[in-house]
C-alpha cells in the first residue's frame, strides 16, 4: 500500500509490433488510473533497440490510442524515454557504489565460469570481488551487493513472494564498458518518475526481488508491484510471436473492434463479479482492482475474441457499421472498378448481414454480389443448383412472373411461394435457383431483401443472364 500520489506506468520496449499481452497490460493500468484519479506514465525501454525507434515508438502509441489510451488525454504522461535518462542511470550506479551497495569485478565471464565450475559447477558469481576495493575501470562491472537473508516482494496479485538472497547472485548494474542494465534502468526509470505501482507481465517476476533491493539501496519506499499472468494458447503454452498471432495491429486490421477487443483484454485474468463478460469499459473501470486478478495463466481464445466481436457488431446502429466497415469496403471498392455502389443498397443491406459478421473486414464478401453487374459464379454450386428441369422452369417462371408482380420482399416471396407450390417445392429448394442466377452462390442473406434493393430491372438482367450462360 502507498500513500504516494498514484502513478502507474507502462513501459514497452519496441519491438516493431504489439502484442496482445503488453495492450492487456496497458489497460489494467489505464483502469486503475482512470478508477482512482491516478496518472498513467508511458516509458518507451529502448536502450537495447537502435533501429526504426521513431516508427515503432509511434506504433506503440497508435496502439494504445486505438485502445482508447489516448496521449491527448489529460491522464496519459509522456512517453519517456528510457535512452534518454542514461546519465541518471549511470549516477544512481555511482551512489550505490559510494554507499558500499555496488561493488567493482574485474572478472571475465571466463574466469568466472572456472570458479563456479571448481565449486562444482553449481550457483552464479560467488562475490569474489566483493572485498577487493576495485574502482571503476575498462571491463570492470559494477555489480549490486545483495545482501544476506530473505527479500519478501508483496505482490497484490501473488500475494507474499519470498526470495532467498543466497540464490540470487550479486548482479550487474553496469557493464565493462559503463552502460547501464536493464534492471538498474527500469527502477532508476520508475524513482524519477515517481512511479507508485508496477504492474506488469508475470515473466518479470524474477527481476523484482533485486529490483527492490535497489529500490531500497537507493533510499527509497519500493512501488507496489503487480506481476499479471502470461497470456496462453490453446496448448496451455505462453503465447509467442512465431506460433501465435500476438500483435494487436494484426487484429485491429482484420476487422476485430476496438471494443470488443479491449473489452476482451479486460476478461483475461479478471471478472467483474456478475456473469456478464460483455460489458462497458465503464463498468470495468468502477470495478478493477489488482486483488481480484487471477493468478493463473490466461487463455487467449481467438475464438472467444471473434464472439465477442460479432457481439460488438450486432450492437452497432447502420451508420455506425457502415463507418467501421469503411476501411475495407473502400479498398473493395477500388479493387473492383466494375462494381457499381449504391449507398441505399449499401445501407439497406447493413441488417440483412449485420448478424452474420464476425470481423468489419467480413463486409465486402457478404454485400459485394449486390454491386458488381457479374457476380463471380460459384460454379460448384450453379452446376448442382441448375441441374434439374425443374429448377430450371422455377427460373423462367420466376422471370415472368417478377417482370409484372409488385416489388417488395413479401411480394417476392409470395411470388416464388405460389410457383413452388405449383412444382411441389418448398421455398428453400424455390428460392434456390433465383439466388445462384441473381448472386452466383447458394448461400448469402435474404434473397427476397436482397431482390428487393436490388431492384426490377437489374433482378431481370441477372435472370435473364443466367439462361444465356443455362444456354452456352
Ligand atoms: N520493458 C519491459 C518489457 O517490455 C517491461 C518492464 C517493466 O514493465 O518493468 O517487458
Amino acid at each position: 500500500m502507498t500513500d504516494r500520489p498514484l502513478r502507474y506506468r507502462f513501459a514497452p520496449s519496441p519491438t516493431g509490433f504489439f502484442h496482445v499481452g503488453g495492450a492487456r497490460t496497458a489497460l489494467f493500468n489505464w483502469a486503475l488510473a482512470k478508477r482512482f484519479g491516478g496518472t498513467f506514465v508511458l516509458r518507451i525501454e529502448d536502450t537495447d533497440e537502435e533501429r526504426n525507434r521513431d516508427e515503432w515508438t509511434q506504433g506503440i502509441i497508435d496502439a494504445l490510442d486505438w485502445l482508447g489510451i489516448s496521449p491527448n488525454d489529460p491522464t496519459f504522461e509522456g512517453p519517456y524515454f528510457q535512452s534518454a535518462n542514461r546519465a541518471a542511470h549511470i549516477a544512481a550506479a555511482q551512489r550505490l557504489f559510494e554507499s558500499g551497495h555496488a561493488y567493482y569485478c574485474d572478472l571475465t565471464p571466463e574466469q568466472i565460469k572456472a570458479r563456479v565450475d571448481a565449486a562444482g559447477g553449481k550457483g552464479g558469481y560467488d562475490g569474489f570481488s566483493r572485498d577487493r576495493g576495485l574502482g571503476p575501470g575498462p571491463g570492470h562491472v559494477l555489480r549490486f551487493r545483495v545482501p544476506n537473508g530473505t527479500t519478501v516482494v508483496n505482490d497484490e496479485v501473488r500475494g507474499r513472494v519470498e526470495f532467498d538472497n543466497a540464490l540470487i547472485e550479486d548482479f550487474v548494474l553496469l557493464r565493462g564498458n559503463g552502460s547501464p542494465m536493464f534492471l538498474l534502468a527500469n527502477v532508476v526509470d520508475d524513482l524519477d518518475q515517481r512511479v507508485s505501482h508496477v504492474i506488469r507481465a508475470e515473466e518479470h517476476l524474477p527481476n523484482t526481488p533485486k529490483q527492490q533491493m535497489i529500490w531500497i539501496a537507493l533510499g527509497a519506499e519500493p512501488p507496489v508491484w503487480a506481476h499479471v499472468p502470461v497470456l496462453v494458447n490453446e496448448q496451455r503454452k505462453k503465447l509467442s510471436k512465431r506460433r501465435d498471432k500476438v500483435a494487436l495491429e494484426m487484429y485491429r486490421d482484420e476487422g476485430f473492434t476496438m471494443l470488443a477487443m479491449r473489452n476482451y483484454l479486460m476478461t483475461l485474468g479478471f471478472a467483474l463479479g456478475d456473469d456478464r463478460e460483455i460489458a462497458p469499459w465503464e463498468d470495468f473501470v468502477d470495478a478493477f482492482e489488482l486483488g481480484s486478478v487471477n493468478k493463473s495463466p490466461a487463455f487467449f481464445d481467438v475464438k472467444k475474441l471473434a464472439a465477442f466481436n460479432g457481439d460488438y457488431i450486432r450492437q452497432m446502429s447502420t451508420d455506425e457499421l457502415l463507418g467501421a466497415v469503411d476501411p475495407w469496403f473502400s479498398v473493395w471498392l477500388h479493387d473492383h472498378p466494375e462494381a457499381k455502389f449504391d449507398e441505399t443498397i449499401a445501407r439497406g443491406m447493413v441488417p440483412h448481414v449485420q448478424q452474420r459478421l464476425v470481423t468489419l473486414a467480413d463486409f465486402p464478401a457478404a454485400v459485394d454480389f449486390m454491386f458488381l453487374p457479374d457476380p463471380m459464379v460459384d460454379a460448384d454450386g450453379w452446376a448442382k443448383t441448375m441441374n434439374s428441369d425443374t429448377a430450371v422452369a422455377v427460373l423462367r417462371e420466376a422471370l415472368v412472373a417478377y417482370e409484372a408482380c409488385a416489388w417488395d420482399a413479401d411480394a417476392l416471396k409470395s411470388t416464388l411461394e405460389t410457383i413452388g407450390d405449383k412444382h411441389g417445392l418448398k421455398l428453400g429448394k424455390t428460392q434456390a435457383p433465383v439466388r445462384v442466377a441473381v448472386s452466383g452462390r447458394t448461400v448469402g442473406p435474404p434473397l427476397f431483401e436482397a431482390l428487393e434493393l436490388l431492384g426490377r430491372p437489374e433482378v431481370l438482367r441477372r435472370m435473364r443472364a443466367a439462361f444465356a450462360r443455362l444456354d452456352a
